[in-house]
């Protein structure tokens, strides 16, 4: 398969406007299902899908690849809803376009309107599906103007419905102009193309001038041509309306019923017409070095991304990766740049609905999964040794919320651990510890509703029962002033004595810089190979931060001066000038706590909104809008983790069953003053601050 003829795709939606039904479409046409579930009659989806289940395994629904009109297309899972940030992140970084599902009586719901905002951050090409065109009150003209003005989006329609609700009988093409009839009884696989009914001729004239002006605005020359002769040719459209969707000028609008079988392979079409092949994106580029660059082509040296880690019973672990550049062969030994780790690349997989094909050799625009590479995580790199690339990673951001926890039963422990491993293998934003003080193992993740599910992974999948302790937020410590000051580490007992001495300086960074450590002694005041122990010294300390013992961030520490002792001075003494010189001087920097915010989303019927907006309110939260829609109100937010625990139920009471919300970890802040005094002195009591 050329490169050209690849699409890499994800299909967003809200939950329930059919993603799964338009899926399982897309593969029972697209010729590898040759039995259709139904998710209407309470059956399993997809047999595949039901054993996936019962091995606790989501190999297939991660990515799974078919063929339509001599193209491969792979579609990848994208989650519906933003409460767990990194599925969202990582599809959207290594799919190339995507299909946004919508419910024809639904029309934009709030949580596609926020995948729809990721996917504008990831620059991601879309098209446009309406499904559901057979239900009552499905109105497709409702739903594409809810389209342009809720998400701004130049949406075009490329086909008009004929008939809706349980007339709804199919579409017709406004490019070939035909009416396309879908056989109900025959599974929809058979579809009769015919001239457009005279009643319908006039509709389907005007939203074909609309298709043709769309295009012609698109293009200086077509415009001229248009302007002379009023029409364009098919291929012209087809053309434009291509380099448009790919440029993101131009959403092509679809529609149909992906359960009465109505429409699909029209979209599928429109998939491989318009949204981008890898020949189409830019070069990726090395992630410190933008001189670096690889064209998306099989003849370039070999680049990859590992983008998700699942555990098989069967094969192990299986880590799914996607091909920048070149290829790889099963059996040889590719290097891993971001561990600086050389792999051996096991068995290669590509994976369909039904089943998973060994294959020996992958390439550009492949994603496949991979079997041996024991030390690659998510978003590490692979690539040639001898020219190698560091891609950029998908980003993660570090846990906000802990929880300590137990097995039931206490012959469980060990397979505890490792079944905590697994799942901390497969999500990066899940981290595994051990307290050594309380004795205690810890899980940390990004959120209640995070942890919650996977501790029932753990019970389901895994079969351990586990006791958890209450969540803990993350908080971390500050420095809000720049401090100078010095440390001099002496002691002559006896023996040889100690001595190292260090002038540092303190100074605040913008919120998400971490930590940056710089060495600015001149002179040899302080001998260079000491210069290391001084930094080890301040990352101890750094960890276990001064004012209540959680980790500071976002400072910078300087070394400028200092002295030593030709005899006294050693590896340990600058260690531990470094150290305690960075606890006093931080305790002068009028340091701060800051605590994880979160972003919330709430979605009730109007009624509540007083009693929700309350309840934001007394969780020290601040609104930041309120959004009215059909009979529902959204209330944006921004609230702090630690007033949060628990919302779920909150909510369920406040609206009796009938709100909803999503929560997702957007910054840190500075906890009040107040609240920080009370937080500190209970550390202390607790002994949690050295
Ligand atoms: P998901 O949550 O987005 O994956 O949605 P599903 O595919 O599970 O569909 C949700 C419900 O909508 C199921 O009961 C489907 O049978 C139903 N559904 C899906 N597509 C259509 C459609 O085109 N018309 C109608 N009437 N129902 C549909």
């Amino acid at each position: 398969m050329t490169q050209d003829k690849i699409r890499n795709i994800g299909i967003m939606a809200h939950i329930d406007a059919g993603k799964t039904t338009v899926s399982e479409r897309i593969l029972f046409y697209s010729g590898k299902i040759h039995k259709m579930g139904e998710v209407h009659d309470g059956e399993a989806v997809l047999d595949w899908m039901d054993q996936e289940q019962e091995r606790g395994i989501t190999i297939t629904s991660a990515a799974t690849t078919t063929e339509w009109k001599d193209h491969q297309i792979t579609l990848i899972d994208t989650p519906g809803h933003v409460d767990f940030t990194v599925e969202v992140e990582r599809s959207l970084r290594i799919l190339d376009g995507a299909v946004a599902l919508f419910c024809a009586v639904g029309g934009v719901q709030p949580q596609s309107e926020q995948v729809w905002r990721q996917s504008e951050k990831y620059n991601v090409p879309k098209i446009a599906f309406i499904n559901k065109m057979d239900r009552i009150g499905a109105d497709f003209f409702g739903v594409l103007e809810n389209i342009q003005t809720t998400l701004g989006a130049n949406a075009v329609p490329m086909v008009v419905p004929i008939g809706k609700e349980n007339q709804f009988e199919g579409i017709i093409d406004l490019l070939t102009m035909k009416a396309v009839y879908y056989d109900e009884t025959n599974q929809g696989t058979t579809f009769r193309e015919e001239e457009i009914p005279t009643n319908k001729l006039a509709k389907a004239k005007k939203w074909r001038a609309n298709l043709v002006e769309k295009s012609a605005e698109q293009d200086d020359k077509l415009l001229e041509k248009f302007l002379q002769t009023d029409d364009l040719s098919d291929k012209e459209i087809l053309g434009i309306i291509r380099k448009a969707t790919i440029a993101r000028h131009i959403i092509p609008v679809y529609c149909g019923s992906a359960f009465k079988n109505k429409g699909i392979q029209r979209l599928l079409d429109g998939i491989v017409n318009f949204l981008p092949s890898p020949t189409d994106l830019p070069p990726t580029i090395h992630a410190k070095n933008d001189k670096i660059q690889r064209i998306h082509s099989a003849d370039e040296p070999f680049s990859a991304l590992a983008f998700k880690i699942v555990a098989d019973k069967h094969m192990g672990k299986l880590t799914l990766i996607r091909i920048y550049s070149g290829q790889v062969k099963s059996g040889t030994v590719v290097y891993n740049s971001t561990k600086d780790q050389e792999q051996r690349i096991g068995r290669i997989i590509r994976m369909h609905a039904n089943r998973q094909e060994s294959i020996d050799m992958a390439q550009c625009g492949d994603i496949v999964g991979v079997v041996g590479l024991s030390k690659t995580r998510t978003g590490d790199t692979l690539c040639c040794k001898d020219n190698p690339i560091l891609l950029e990673s998908i980003e993660f951001p570090a846990p906000v919320v802990s929880i300590s926890i137990s097995p039931k039963s206490r012959t469980d422990n060990d397979k505890m651990i490792d079944a905590l491993q697994h799942l901390s293998d497969e999500d990066p934003t899940f981290i595994v510890s051990y307290d050594s003080e309380t004795k205690e193992t810890i899980i940390s993740g990004m959120g209640e509703l995070h942890l919650e599910v996977l501790v029932e992974r753990l019970k389901r999948e895994f079969l351990v029962t586990a006791n958890v302790g209450r969540p803990e937020v993350a908080y971390r410590e500050t420095a809000v002033s720049l401090v100078e000051g010095e440390y001099k580490h002496v002691k002559q007992t006896g023996g040889r004595g100690q001595y190292g001495h260090v002038c540092m300086r303190l100074e605040p960074m913008e919120p998400g810089n971490g930590f940056e450590f710089l060495n600015e002694v001149k002179g040899g005041h302080i001998p260079s190979e000491y210069i290391p122990s001084v930094e080890k010294g301040v990352i101890a300390a750094l960890q276990k931060g001064p004012l209540a013992g959680y980790p500071v961030v976002d400072i910078r520490v300087i070394v400028f001066d200092g002295s030593y002792h030709d005899v006294d001075s050693s590896e340990f003494a600058f260690m531990e000038a470094g150290r305690m010189c960075f606890k006093q001087l931080f305790m002068q920097t009028h340091p701060e706590l800051l605590e994880p915010i979160m972003s919330l989303e709430v979605i009730s019927p109007e009624e509540y909104v007083g009693d929700v907006s309350g309840s934001i309110c007394k969780r020290r939260g601040r609104i930041e809008s309120m959004d009215e829609r059909e009979g529902i109100r959204i209330t944006r937010a921004m609230a702090p983790l630690s007033e949060m625990f628990g919302y779920a139920n909150t909510i369920r009471t406040l609206t009796q069953g009938r709100g909803s919300f999503t929560m997702s970890f957007e910054h840190y802040e500075a906890v009040p003053f107040a609240i920080a005094e009370g937080i500190i002195k209970k550390r202390i009591e607790q002994n949690k601050v050295r």
